[in-house]
């Protein structure tokens, strides 16, 4: 969504409220496509004292797969990002501020990059996620191991304990 930014930069107090729903299927994540329904966006534009300050809220489902099991998992995320907009590059070394030099800004990008640099690297299905069996792929969570690698522990533990004490 192009947005229109004149009016809100030259006048103290305008603010400009958007609030739509951003198509993300065709994004690519290490071969996974995530964004399985819209981003709800809801972005506003306002100037104080002179200052343009663009926030923008996204809201979306995130589908993916757990760090320790793959397990698919969805994940509803809810961020808040906040930016200056400046007409002109105010400072160089500040790269906070987004430059609308004709007062517009494709809105789209911002909230698709601003999405994509904050995405979590690793998610987990649950906290204590136990993950797969190194040995045989069993998911640990859901199944008894089957190659035994890890099922054996009880037994195990009742052996050293005979040994020990005989
Ligand atoms: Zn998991
Ligand atoms: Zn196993």
């Amino acid at each position: 969504m192009l947005l229109q930014l004149k009016d809100v930069f030259l006048g103290d107090g305008e603010r400009l409220e958007v609030s739509y729903s951003l198509p993300m299927s065709d994004i690519d994540i290490r071969g996974d496509y995530p964004f399985k329904s819209p981003v709800s966006v809801t972005a506003s534009a306002v100037n104080r004292a002179g200052l343009v300050e663009l926030k923008v809220k996204a809201v979306f489902d995130y589908t993916t797969r757990c760090d320790r099991c793959f397990d698919e998992i969805v994940k509803h995320m809810d961020y808040t990002f906040t930016h200056g907009l400046a007409s002109s590059l105010i400072d160089e070394e500040n790269d906070d501020y987004i430059e609308t030099p004709d007062f517009t800004l494709e809105l789209d990008e911002v909230v698709i990059s601003d999405i994509l640099l904050n995405l979590p690297g690793k998610i987990l299905c649950r906290e204590d996620c136990r993950g797969l069996c190194p040995e045989c792929g069993a998911n640990l969570n859901s199944e008894p191991c089957s190659c035994g690698k890890h099922a054996v522990d009880s037994r195990l533990e009742v052996l050293k304990q005979l040994l020990k004490d005989s």
